[in-house]
């Protein structure tokens, strides 16, 4: 028999907003709106007073003011937001033995056998909770079950500032009067889908044989059969093994040529932008690294605020490329790194971009699926040096 687990799902409530009233406690209480502060910015967040109105994220800034005129807007501080959640992280860190930042504001710890070693599981996990609060002010809900899917419509069945725990055995009785909308996974457009068949509520996709879900959304029906009848067999992956990506180039012929070196970080950043914008996700860590023709290896790490755009990325590695490149000395190899890659490229790039911006990104983003990462590149970027071979590790 296989081993029941214990997941627990954590979740900061409203995050972005929770930041902003513990830095202007004036906000408490009111309809707030982080996002795009010109008519073209969208919603990235916002505070339940102002969801009582109907708005919500992504959806256009002038919309949310028609909806909600007396709402305040905020633009964003990522910096900020940044701090808040790896403090979130550290605490979580020092106290879950294993446990996966799954995005910005949102960790899943895996307690499966500590039962042995600590109190009971949701006890655990309410005390840990509790330090979160008390040591960064921020509310935080959070879902404890047998897996990662139904541990996480727990914690939006809890929020907010709630907690709720669905035993081993009774996942299927806890989703079945659920919306379909509360699985994870469903958008819009499959949402519409299983709404035209007459499906709204979970417990009716839970009477159907999977290969009916099959038949109508392909491969994806199969998985939203599944996580309807809280099955869900994904496991943790850890923080310390998070995936990173990193690209490098070595030079056949050694290099002291500054625009090239340029031009190569820039096509890099290109190429690396987009595969993580692909994955849903962002950086919080970039690396560069560099190889002397006397094969010294030096490498340049910057924490940086969650990013997957272009622009800041392309910022930083040329900061710390400018700052640390003072050898006259041949280059063999320049490499940069992404690290602490975490979800939520679609909720975190929105307050400092206008629709134009996301649109522009996601309109060059699909003409690369389509035709391939060559498709496209920086004016600057273009340059292709022949005796310049690629490593994409
Ligand atoms: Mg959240």
């Amino acid at each position: 028999m296989a081993v029941e687990r214990s997941i627990v799902h954590m979740d900061l409530d409203s995050f972005f907003i929770s930041v902003e009233r513990l830095m202007d406690s004036s906000l408490i209480g009111k309809p707030v709106i982080v996002g795009g502060t010109s008519d073209r910015g969208v919603v990235a967040s916002c505070s339940y007073e102002a969801r009582q109105f109907g708005v919500h994220s992504a959806m256009p800034s002038r919309m949310a003011r028609q909806l909600c005129p007396h709402a305040i807007f905020v633009r964003g501080d990522m910096d900020q937001y940044s701090k808040y959640s790896n403090a979130v992280t550290d605490i979580i860190e020092q106290e879950a033995p294993i446990f996966e930042k799954a995005s910005i504001d949102e960790h899943y710890l895996e307690i499966t056998g500590m039962d042995k070693y600590i109190k009971h599981s949701m006890l655990w996990a309410h005390e840990l909770r509790e330090k979160i609060i008390h040591e960064t002010g921020l509310p935080i809900s959070f879902g404890l079950s047998e897996n990662k899917t139904v541990s996480k419509i727990a914690t939006g069945e809890s929020k907010p500032n709630g907690e709720k725990q669905v035993p081993f055995g009774l996942e299927k009785t806890f989703l079945a009067p659920l919306s379909i909308r509360k699985i994870p996974g469903i958008g819009d457009k499959t949402n519409a889908t299983l709404q035209k068949m007459g499906i709204s509520k979970i417990e009716t996709i839970q009477q159907m044989p999977i290969l009916a879900m099959q038949k109508v959304l392909g491969e994806n029906g199969g998985s939203i059969w599944r996580k309807a009848n809280g099955i869900d067999t994904n496991p943790i992956e850890p923080y310390s093994e998070q995936k990173s990506m990193s690209k490098e180039t070595t030079f056949d012929k050694d290099t002291t040529d500054f625009e090239m070196l340029k031009n190569v970080l820039v096509a890099m950043i290109d190429t690396l932008g987009f595969d993580l914008r692909k994955q849903k996700k962002v950086t919080g860590c970039i690396t560069l690294k560099l190889k002397y023709s006397d094969f010294q290896t030096h490498t340049f790490q910057a924490s940086i605020p969650y990013t997957a755009s272009d622009d800041i990325l392309l910022k930083k590695v040329t900061e710390l490329f400018m700052k640390n490149y003072n050898r006259r000395v041949l280059i063999r190899l320049i490499g940069v790194k992404f690290s602490n890659l975490v979800s939520g490229f679609n909720q975190i790039n929105l307050f400092d971009d206008t629709e134009e911006k996301i649109n522009l990104y996601s309109a060059l983003d699909k003409i690369r699926m389509r035709f391939g990462e060559q498709a496209i590149g920086r004016a600057v970027g273009l340059r292709e040096d022949k005796d310049k071979k690629e490593e994409k590790k």
